[in-house]
């Protein structure tokens, strides 16, 4: 018998309010996350991830509409009252950001924010919040803890703000932790080392991740199993070590480095050319498309469906035969 999942999403559909028209950014998105996993969420920028996360707890500017489902805990967040979100939101679901900067507040010590959170999602006493704060710190390896909690936002280097961050975010003991791109603004140790941390805190608090990024070495270390976004769709999806070394897809195998160069006899590794369409322009059919060196007319006219090639493993894609094909022939 399998475990139930701890977040299941289905046909998420986010749309937002241009004025004259509407634009979907995320399109009949539907995953799952167990508990204790981490799922990595990866795309070129523009892709949807960030909009995919924030409308699961409908953190999104007005004018935004949500559709689908969100089950979270027997509840479907898609459709819940305000008020019943925000206890969501921050308390058994917390959401960290690319940029610690923006997330923290730079008037107040960083003990007052994580306290702030302990008293909105805790029955801790005054007592059980100082010494919690100084617990959260520790855990999140940033020394002298005791001491570094009356300080400011500013005094903190950039990757110990987002150890900060990630302490103010664990402070209500969430049983799902949202990362939008955590580590990209931060050099490559500092990465490893909150990547490490936020595996570690799963272990430990036995808490489901997702994780966006649009770096594939991020996904191949920390993550259990993925999904590949494209114009705001799920193109493909499965455990990390199938995706990564059979990808189905041929976006997946382009953000792999591995598309194969059209009219030369040997292949030659390089990168996707061409961007991602507008979102008030995608090509009707597989929205790769215009960019695809597999592509062909039942790719322009007919939009491929999500399915499963092995156990667990998806992909949308007319080709994925070939595609399979291509990564054997060319490694
Ligand atoms: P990424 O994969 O880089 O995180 P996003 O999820 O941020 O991509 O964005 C997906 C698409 O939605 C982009 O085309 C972006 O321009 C668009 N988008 C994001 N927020 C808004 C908004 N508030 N209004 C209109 N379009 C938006
Ligand atoms: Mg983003």
């Amino acid at each position: 018998m399998t475990a139930a999942p701890a977040l299941s999403v289905r046909n998420l559909t986010t749309t937002f309010d241009l004025g004259a028209s509407r634009v979907a950014a995320v399109r009949d998105v539907s995953f799952d996350v167990m508990p204790g996993e981490v799922l990595g969420l990866v795309g070129e920028s523009g892709s949807g991830k960030s909009v995919t996360l924030r409308s699961l707890t409908r953190l999104l500017p007005s004018g935004a509409e949500v559709s689908g489902q969100v089950i979270w805990q027997g509840r479907n967040l898609v459709g819940l009252a305000p008020k019943d979100l925000r206890k969501v939101r921050g308390g058994e679901i917390s959401m960290i950001f690319q940029e610690p900067a923006t997330a923290l507040n730079p008037v107040l010590p960083i003990r007052v924010q994580i306290e702030e959170n302990l008293r909105a999602h805790t029955t801790l006493d005054r007592a059980g919040r100082r010494r919690r704060s100084q617990e959260l710190l520790d855990l999140v390896g940033i020394p002298d803890a005791a001491r570094r909690l009356d300080e400011y936002p500013h005094q903190f280097s950039g990757g110990m703000r987002q150890r900060a961050m990630i302490a103010i975010a664990l402070a209500s003991a969430p049983r799902l932790l949202l990362a939008d791109e955590p580590t990209t603004a931060l050099d490559v140790t500092i990465q490893d080392q909150i990547l490490n941390l936020i595996l570690d805190l799963r272990d430990e608090l036995g808490m489901s991740v997702v994780l966006v990024t649009h770096d594939l070495g991020v996904i191949a270390q920390t993550c259990d199993r993925m999904a590949v976004m494209y114009a705001g769709r799920i193109v493909e999806e499965g455990g990390v070590s199938p995706v990564l070394g059979h990808p189905a897809h041929a976006y997946t195998l382009g953000l792999l480095g591995s598309v194969p160069q059209a009219g030369t006899e040997r292949t030659v590794l390089r990168s996707i050319e061409g961007t991602p369409p507008a979102l008030s322009a995608i090509p009707p059919g597989c929205a790769f498309a215009p960019r695809c060196v597999f592509a062909t007319d039942i790719c322009r006219t007919r939009a491929p469906e999500l399915v499963g090639t092995t156990e667990g493993h998806a992909a949308a894609c007319h080709h994925s035969a070939m595609v399979r094909h291509q990564l054997g022939v060319s490694a």
